[in-house]
């Protein structure tokens, strides 16, 4: 019979097994996990640099990140948060730096970094590491006396008073969670960049400015609160906008990716955004501003620099309000900058269809959040069961969140058996 056993060699899964090692170091501790690697989110993580976790340290704040959890969440952060993480690796020499974004690297900009510590760990503590182990059933012994769980592998079955499932997205073991009676919210991406075709910035890939972007509804108004996912009453967000090849990335758009995942899901990811080039403007201030400009400047209107954007970009959009190089502001009509102040605030485009962010990409969906003890991590229906990472129903925006989530679910979910096992003592 093993003490626990720990489905999933991920993020959250490491990270419970070296804290209920250090807890309950007499106890037999396993982990099984269906590749023949450990740890291969982690990896690849970043870019392979690994975003660890974001430099905010306040629990309300850090909620705040998440679409999905973010009520659940604020708890758990007052126990265990980002300053915890840092304190974390610091203990066991690793370093970690905050760009100016507020993400945190390991100093070593390597991922791996982060694996050899968990594997060391891991090792130090004896954990036992079962690899190309792939659950395929799990089965609750309760005969009155005994009270166990059975995890079925393809070669063997494992007896355990204790289980944590750390499988992250994997649609199977959601299978087996619902058939112990747990409610699954179905799975939608998240966290995805959007592919449109248009003229307007076909020429200028790379291009990165801060934007005010927000989705249309189907009557062309800015999409309404509709679900609990949208926070701000409309799906909007503000942020560094970059183009891509394929229509549009950056943090802008991958927070709407984030806030509006179930949405758009529902919309086929077809959809129309509004995108604000000049944040601090809206059309009627442009206008004013233009035909202020107008009195006194006689340039072209494609070489005056009335604005701080990207000169490729409003090289395009005076194109687009149908202005010609050559026009000067003398030459222009009021209906030409209204148009121009149009394209600038109220610019919209067709999304037709996503792409994947390779830096970092996550799963909306999992285990009913009501259905989760989040002091403890432990199942409300199932007793020693815990979960802990993305198999709940929790995701965050870009920016070293999610693992933030990984981190927290298996330190508390550790926390909540060594506080049993010492009851029971
Ligand atoms: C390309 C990419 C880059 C990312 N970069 C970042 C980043 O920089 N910062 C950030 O915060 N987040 C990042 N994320 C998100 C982050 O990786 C996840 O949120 C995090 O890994 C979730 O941890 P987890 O332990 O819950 O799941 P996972 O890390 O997915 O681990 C689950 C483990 O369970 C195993 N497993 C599944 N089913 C079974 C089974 N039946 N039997 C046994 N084992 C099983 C899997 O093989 C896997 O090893 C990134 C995601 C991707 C895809």
């Amino acid at each position: 019979m093993h003490d626990i056993i720990i489905i999933g060699g991920g993020a959250a899964g490491f990270y419970s097994a070296i804290h209920i090692a250090e807890g309950l170091p007499n106890l037999n501790i396993a982990i099984l996990e269906r590749g023949k690697e450990v740890l291969t989110k982690v990896k690849v993580s970043g870019g392979g640099r690994c975003n660890v976790t974001h430099a905010q340290f306040d629990p309300k704040e850090l909620s705040t990140n998440y679409p999905r959890g973010e009520k659940e969440l604020l708890g758990p952060f007052h126990s265990y948060a980002s300053g915890d993480t840092v304190g974390f690796f610091e203990e066991r020499g690793i370093e970690l730096k905050i760009e100016d974004d507020g993400r945190m690297f390991p100093v070593s900009n390597s991922s791996q970094t982060i694996i050899d510590c968990f594997t060391s760990e891991a090792d130090r503590l004896g954990i036992t590491l079962h690899t190309r182990c792939s659950v395929t059933g799990i089965k609750r012994i309760d005969n009155g006396t005994e009270y166990f769980w059975e995890v079925v592998t393809h070669e063997n079955t494992f007896k355990t008073r204790y289980v944590v499932m750390a499988t992250g997205s994997n649609p199977k073991m959601w299978n087996l969670i619902h058939q112990l009676g747990h409610t699954i919210v179905p799975p939608a991406p998240s966290l995805f960049t959007f592919n449109i075709s248009d003229e307007r910035i076909s020429d200028i890939p790379g291009l990165s400015t801060v934007a005010e972007v927000s989705v249309l509804d189907k009557k062309g108004k800015h999409q309404k609160l509709k679900s609990k996912d949208i926070k701000e009453g409309v799906l909007f967000s503000e942020g560094p906008l970059l183009i891509t090849h394929w229509g549009m990335s950056g943090p802008a758009i991958l927070k709407l990716s984030a806030w509006g995942a179930r949405l758009l899901k529902e919309y086929d990811y077809r959809f129309k955004i509004s995108v604000n080039w000049a944040p601090e403007y809206h059309q009627n201030g442009l206008v004013d501003l233009f035909m202020e400009v107008k009195q006194v400047e006689r340039k072209t209107v494609l070489r005056t620099k009335v604005l701080e954007i990207p000169k490729r970009l409003w090289k395009n959009l005076v194109a687009a309000a149908g202005i010609k190089d050559t026009e000067t502001w003398p030459d222009v009509s009021k209906q030409q900058l209204q148009e121009l102040a149009e394209q600038l605030t109220q610019c919209v485009f067709q999304v037709n269809g996503k792409s994947t962010f390779k830096e970092e990409f996550v799963t909306a969906g999992g285990v009913e959040l009501k259905e989760v003890n989040f002091k403890t991590y432990e199942s409300k229906l199932l007793p020693q069961l815990y979960f802990a990472g993305e198999i709940i129903n929790v995701d965050a925006i870009t920016g070293g969140f999610n693992f933030q989530n990984a981190w927290t679910g298996g330190y508390l979910a550790a926390q909540g058996i060594i506080h049993n096992e010492t009851l029971n003592k």
